[in-house]
């Protein structure tokens, strides 16, 4: 049951609301490599889909903010996010849009690379979250190029994106690297690089909401493998302790 002012109420980091948002749809021009073979829409999905099945494994409360595979308009989107922030309480609720960068417009391969997140202009708990998913993104891209603007005092960029604007909760908007880099690519494609940027997201979600939380990513990746692995095996007191929560 929701409190009857939910506006004024802190929820539990279990019971706050958190919305994955994909980007585009499978019908916006554009967003894909120059070759053709990467579409942002497609991968944008597969990592959303991944961050909130992980973070509802983990106890939390997910959800894709749009599961349709066509693209839903911002206003729609923002609608979205924004009907979620009436019901909840909009300390209770946060979205991060998920996308991958360009250097040009697909005519091209270019040789820009790296990670950053995008806030709206002004200090506000959308910093906050970005201090967060920089601090992941440090540990889960070692070697990565981490694109920064420190003139405010804090490692993300800010930028007039509606998603960001016209949202009333927490809001950061994610660039995952380059879809027009082969370098940057063949990390985005491959197992290693998918896992890097689901493991950011949702540890970088989860230390904001619930920095003194038990588990993170690589727990829930070391317990399937475990389980995958041997189910008979005697499992250590973690992992049992973990099996709980599942
Ligand atoms: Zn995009």
């Amino acid at each position: 049951m929701l409190n009857l002012n939910p506006m004024t109420l802190n929820m539990k980091p279990q019971q706050k609301k958190i919305l994955i948002d994909n980007g585009h749809g499978c019908n916006t021009a554009g967003k894909r490599s120059p070759d053709g073979r990467f579409r942002e829409y497609a991968w944008t999905r597969e990592i959303a889909r991944a961050v909130v099945a992980d973070i509802n494994d983990l106890g939390y409360d997910a959800q894709l903010l749009v599961p349709e595979e066509y693209d839903v308009s911002l206003s729609a989107r923002c609608y979205r996010v924004n009907c979620r922030c009436d019901e909840y309480g909009k300390r209770n609720v946060l979205c991060i849009s998920i996308h991958v960068n360009a250097a040009g417009h697909g005519d091209r391969w270019y040789n820009a690379t790296g990670w950053c997140a995008y806030t709206c202009k002004g200090q506000t708990t959308s910093d906050k979250l970005a201090d967060c998913l920089y601090r992941q993104a440090g540990l889960w891209l070692p070697g990565h190029r981490l694109r920064t603007d420190y003139s405010d005092g804090d490692p993300d960029q800010e930028a007039e994106f509606t998603i960001l604007r016209k949202t009333s909760c927490t809001c950061v908007l994610t660039e995952n690297g380059f879809q027009d880099c082969e370098e940057s690519l063949r990390f985005l494609e491959s197992e290693a690089g998918k896992e890097a940027i689901i493991g950011l997201h949702v540890d970088g979600i989860l230390d904001f909401i619930d920095p003194n939380r038990p588990y993170g990513y690589k727990d829930l990746q070391k317990h399937r493998r475990s389980k995958s692995a041997n189910d008979c095996q005697i499992q250590t007191q973690t992992e049992q302790e973990f099996d709980k929560i599942l």
